[in-house]
């Protein structure tokens, strides 16, 4: 089921929203939003979606660049590298891109979705970048965050020229 995705700035205090862990009892109840969160991501053309783009406040999240992989209660315990301005997209800011500050590769430890078996797992390029974006999403940061106030509210005005969310 394609889910409607929350939108910067109109759902930004939605999307400010700090997720909360998804408990050991309940990975049986996420296997559907797994899916929904497919299935939205590929519809709006992205290759990473986190659960409160959908207004879902659990850790969780998708990714797909070239391979499917689902993270439940993810957290980065290791940066490597120097940060480096990259052109980072949203599917909260559709059309928009700007340059964020990301680590080339990160550990990353989470939870099977199926087993919840702990797991880790070392990612490059863009899945360090999308892992960095979606984690970020999860403690209620989006891009505008990491922009000064001034090009946060040129962006705003930008957005709303365009006629998103009217
Ligand atoms: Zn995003």
């Amino acid at each position: 089921v394609i889910r409607s995705i929350l939108k910067w700035p109109q759902d930004g205090r939605r999307l400010h929203e700090k997720s909360v862990p998804v408990p050991g009892d309940e990975f049986e109840d996420i296997k559907e939003l797994v899916q929904d969160m497919f299935e939205t991501m590929y519809d709006a053309g992205g290759i990473g979606l986190a659960g409160i783009q959908i207004g879902v406040a659990l850790r969780i999240f998708v990714m797909d660049n070239h391979e499917q992989r689902v993270f439940v209660n993810p957290v980065i315990t290791a940066f490597f590298g120097k940060k480096e301005l990259k052109n980072e997209g949203c599917l909260s800011l559709p059309g928009i891109v700007e340059m964020v500050e990301r680590h080339e590769e990160v550990d990353v430890e989470y939870q099977d979705h199926v087993t919840a078996a702990k797991k880790k797992i070392r990612l490059k390029g863009i899945e360090a970048q999308c892992a960095q974006h979606e984690i970020d999403h999860l403690d209620g940061i989006t891009i505008p965050d990491k922009m000064s106030p001034l090009d946060r509210t040129r962006l705003a005005s930008k957005l709303s020229k365009k006629g998103i969310g009217i």
